[in-house]
């Protein structure tokens, strides 16, 4: 048996996918974290892939990058969003990335003169991965991509199973995320696809020691009772996970069941804090349920046909409105809608404006016309990458006179190109994993709003993108009036630029969503929010006066006709 002093949680899902695994694990985690552990989370996604960076964010929903510059799966972007300690690419593997570095070994010879199969050798290198981190933490949860009975995931359950054989009993425990669906004509809840589930787990070796159900409703006793008789897991191990009204509340809803003591005492976990403290989550939730104020926020996107294409943005914007007291709504805008019909009809009620990064041609006129409406409406605006590279267009374009201008992602021959690839990716025909990213460290001039936000000169953001802010065009648009507020340490990469007489407009080539958290809010987006609603209070002012004076020359034409 290896010896290890990390505990480990594997996270499995059954019966459907979308249930919120993510979610599930991250919250464990945050709750763990609470009760003074040490905590990181794993994702081992199924498909073959090396990593989601190749991937339409509408089929996979965003690609988050970490610090140390990988791309990887956006339930990341939750653990970060719940848990204190960042992720790295150790925090995220693959069947391609195991299968990858296997054949590597192969080539090499490591294994000469076996037969290279499944089980052992793709199993051993899953076990590696869980093992990747131990040491550093008191506890690793490992959530399991896909849904127990997909053929893909086998592999890696087999490895879990045989795991906890590897490092011992009390060192392991399963959670299985299932559904406890709730069917309304015979007001019901229904156990069956919970049994099926678990008797798949229960085929390849694995009984799970708790299980989420995911509910509508609460789950009564009696039937807790019959889940722990089928599923062979104790009664007060079947935990009902209950939808809430925001994701952060999770955590709060989970140690109601009682779900943190039950993995404290079933790992023998020694933990400082008696009772978790849970005090941060609760002061959030109190920001999030009573708001003082309510601003509307449009994103002008590509891919808003599926939301999770933009989670971490969705996610900042809300924690822009938990450092402003407020409500954010957002409104998702298509910009090849206003490519083609104008933004009028799409930005006029707005409070503010967020052009977020993309790929390719299409859309990408409609983003340009949004930031025309942001700049010349005087309404707040967050450009991000492919936004900030739009505004830079948009700028050239309309105020600086190069009627040209475009990135040459979209035009490689244009006249003015004002974003244009580095000599250094010129000539990579490799896809994966050969962008700017990860985390660069950027300068920011003082009295600009960046600033404002950051209230310091050095800041380190993430990066995500091939191409850049042209350095040929930077005198002439600087002499127009565009600020550049932020580059980077050798002041060759522009990071940030301004536009002055406007209220607010910020464009970034990095991914400020990446790294915001509840807790944290991060400063551009505060400050975003913060702008956005003084210019809803404005037009509430407005409106107030135009209403008021029309009054007035109501009151004015009945007396006159009185007289
Ligand atoms: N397509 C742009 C580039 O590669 C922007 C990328 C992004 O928005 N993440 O530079």
């Amino acid at each position: 048996m290896k010896k290890i002093n990390t505990k480990y949680v594997f996270v499995t899902g059954g019966v459907l996918s979308s249930l919120g695994k993510g979610i599930a694990a991250s919250s464990i985690g945050a709750l763990l974290e609470a009760s003074g552990l040490k905590v990181t989370i794993q994702k081992f996604d199924p498909y073959i892939n090396v990593d989601p960076g190749t991937m339409n964010p509408i089929q996979h929903g965003e690609v988050y990058v970490t610090d140390d510059g990988a791309e990887t799966d956006l339930d990341l972007g939750h653990y970060e969003r719940f848990i204190s300690r960042g992720m790295t690419r150790k925090n995220n593997s693959t069947t391609g990335k195991i299968y990858h570095s296997v054949i590597t070994k192969e080539r090499k010879g490591d294994y000469l003169g076996g037969t290279v199969q499944v089980i052992p050798h793709i199993t051993n290198e899953i076990k590696s991965e869980f093992l990747a981190l131990s040491n550093d933490y008191d506890v690793i949860i490992c959530e399991i991509g896909g849904t127990v009975g997909d053929i893909e995931s086998l592999p890696f359950l087999e490895a879990l199973r045989q795991f906890r054989y590897d490092i011992g009993k009390d060192n392991v425990i399963y959670i299985h995320l299932t559904l406890v669906p709730y069917i309304k004509t015979s007001d019901e809840l229904k156990t069956k696809p919970t049994q099926h589930s678990v008797r798949k787990l229960r085929e390849i070796g694995i009984q799970p020691d708790i299980l989420l159900c995911r509910t509508e409703k609460p789950i009564p006793i009696a039937l807790k009772e019959k889940i722990s008789l089928f599923c062979d897991v104790k009664k007060e191990a079947v935990i009902t996970a209950r939808d809430v009204g925001t994701i952060y509340e999770v955590p709060l809803a989970l140690n109601e069941e009682g779900l943190d003591g039950i993995i404290i005492d079933l790992l023998k976990l020694k933990i400082s804090n008696k009772k978790p403290d849970l005090s941060r989550w609760k002061n959030i939730i109190k920001k999030i349920k009573h708001p003082t104020s309510e601003t509307t926020i449009a994103i002008v996107g590509k891919y808003i046909n599926l939301q999770d294409s933009y989670k971490s943005l969705h996610e900042a914007l809300v924690h822009g409105g938990i450092a402003n007291n407020s409500r954010v709504l957002i409104n998702w805008v298509d910009s090849e809608k206003i490519g083609k019909e104008g933004p009028e009809r799409f930005l006029n009620s707005v409070n503010g404006i967020l052009v977020p990064g993309g790929f390719g041609e299409r859309g990408i006129e409609g983003k340009i016309k949004a930031v025309t409406y942001a700049r010349e409406n005087k309404i707040p605006f967050l450009g991000i990458c492919l936004g900030m590279q739009c505004s830079v267009i948009e700028y050239s374009r309309n105020v600086a006179g190069l009627a040209k201008a475009n990135s040459s992602e979209v035009d490689p021959h244009i006249k003015h190109p004002v974003i244009d690839l580095l000599p250094d990716q010129n000539g990579i025909s490799y896809k994966g994993g050969t962008m700017r990213l990860g985390a660069w460290p950027c300068q920011l001039k003082k009295k600009t709003l960046a600033y404002a936000a950051y209230k310091k000169r050095e800041i380190s953001e993430r990066h995500r993108h091939r191409y850049e802010f042209n350095n040929k065009f930077r005198l002439q648009l600087e002499e127009t009036g565009l600020t550049i507020s932020g580059v980077s340490p050798d002041g060759n990469l522009v990071e940030i630029i301004e536009i002055p007489n406007h209220p607010w407009f910020v464009a970034v080539q990095f991914h400020p969503e990446f790294k915001s958290t509840p807790i944290i809010p991060h400063p551009l987006f505060k400050d975003f929010i913060h702008a956005s609603l003084k210019k809803s209070r404005l037009e509430e002012k407005e409106l107030f006066s135009m209403e008021s004076g029309s009054a007035v020359d109501k009151m004015e034409k009945i007396i006159l006709e009185k007289l």
